[in-house]
């Protein structure tokens, strides 16, 4: 709920921009926290959710991890407070420039996802006469039941390393003298909802243990990935942690001295973000009418490219019920954020909320149409 002094300020400030509830952040951040320390399982924020430097610091200081999937989101969490020995490094196609900075940064653990990426650490590990610690990113075949571009650990899924591999995996493990082996890492896809899902995933991972320790191979870490879902129809709804947390607590064969890491971003992240933008004009289709805001698909592209579907409010009108198709001004047809949705009847000026969209937008923010990149508040600050 975004309340009424809130809204007043709203009205002085330029829009679009993305305003952050650091309340809910933060109560977030203190369920995360509690069931954490309870569990014993490491967190690592998955940076890529919201790269945002206040957002960063703001998580930081809850003392969890990072998760990043490029250099400068290393840099990015370092800069923020977090621990260099915190942060993991996932990504199918890490550059050479990339690894080199994080081997020299001295980051926890890189997840990678093939065995001539393992080549490449080694050799540039060894150059910089460093051990790189890695865990290896499986593909464990399970259907996350999510959108397809944000499927992916099913066969054929781009992400991770085939199960058929692991023999020559670790057949040519001891060739590599420069990396260390550590743990077992998966990530099936992202805004999972159903959490039968991730009790397939624990089952699955528990059967790799088994293979792993059949060939002598002591796992230090699990690391289960990121994933959890939100509810985007009811904004004020918190993620469950605990349910989630006590899944993992009860499926998840952990062996003595093992640690079990996690990597949320949408689930602690999502929630607190809206995307504020004002309406430029209400034009009449032939079946429709549109509301045309000044935010478009530059500030957030999830409804263009996932069909994703985000509540949207008018905050200040309280007139009659109408249906509108909520668009953008951006030159493309998917510039669209909803159709045929009922909102109080909306003029030039009405200030509209797109909820639930704290993570994977302003993150995914481009210039295309040379649009400014969205701002960002947050509720403390105003
Ligand atoms: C994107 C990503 C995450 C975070 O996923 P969410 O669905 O936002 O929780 C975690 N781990 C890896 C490797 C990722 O690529």
């Amino acid at each position: 709920m975004i309340n009424k002094i809130t809204i007043e300020k709203f009205r002085k400030i330029e829009t679009p921009f993305y305003y952050y509830d650091l309340d809910i952040l933060r109560s977030t951040l203190d369920v995360v926290k509690k069931e954490s320390d309870n569990s014993g399982y490491k967190v690592h924020y998955a940076v890529k959710a919201n790269s945002n430097p206040g957002i960063l610091k703001i998580i930081s200081s809850y003392g969890f991890g990072a998760d990043c999937v490029s250099f400068n989101e290393i840099n990015a969490a370092i800069i923020a407070g977090f621990n260099p020995s915190e942060i993991v490094f996932a990504g199918v196609g890490k550059t050479d420039k990339d690894i080199n900075a994080a081997l020299k940064a001295g980051i926890f653990c890189f997840n990678c996802e093939s065995i001539p990426e393992i080549e490449v650490i080694d050799q540039l590990a060894a150059k910089q006469e460093k051990t790189a610690q890695i865990a290896l990113r499986i593909n464990p075949y399970i259907e996350a039941h999510t959108h397809k571009y944000i499927t992916t650990g099913i066969e054929e899924s781009k992400f991770g390393i085939n199960t058929w591999e692991l023999d020559n995996v670790i057949k040519k493990l001891s060739d590599f003298k420069s990396i260390r082996l550590i743990g077992i890492h998966f990530h099936i896809g992202s805004q999972i909802t159903r959490m039968s899902v991730f009790k397939s995933l624990c089952a699955r991972i528990n059967e790799l243990q088994l293979w792993f320790s059949t060939h002598n191979i002591n796992l230090e870490i699990l690391n289960v990935g990121g994933g959890l879902g939100i509810d985007y129809e009811n904004p004020d709804n918190d993620p469950d942690f605990h349910e989630y947390f006590s899944l993992l607590n009860e499926f998840i064969d952990l062996v003595p001295g093992q640690e079990l890491h996690i990597e949320p971003g949408r689930s602690i992240i999502g929630q607190c973000g809206s995307l504020i933008s004002k309406v430029l004009f209400i034009k009449n289709g032939s079946n429709t009418i549109f509301a045309i805001i000044d935010a478009g698909m530059t500030d957030l592209i999830r409804p263009a490219l996932y069909q994703a579907h985000h509540k949207i409010e008018n905050l200040t009108s309280s007139g009659n019920i109408y249906r509108y198709d909520v668009v953008g001004p951006v030159c493309e047809s998917s510039d669209t954020f909803a159709k045929y949705i009922e909102l109080p009847e909306t003029v030039r000026g009405d200030i509209i909320a797109i909820r639930s969209a704290g993570a994977y937008g302003e993150a995914m923010a481009s210039r295309y149409n040379l649009r400014d990149l969205p701002k960002s508040v947050f509720s403390d600050d105003i």
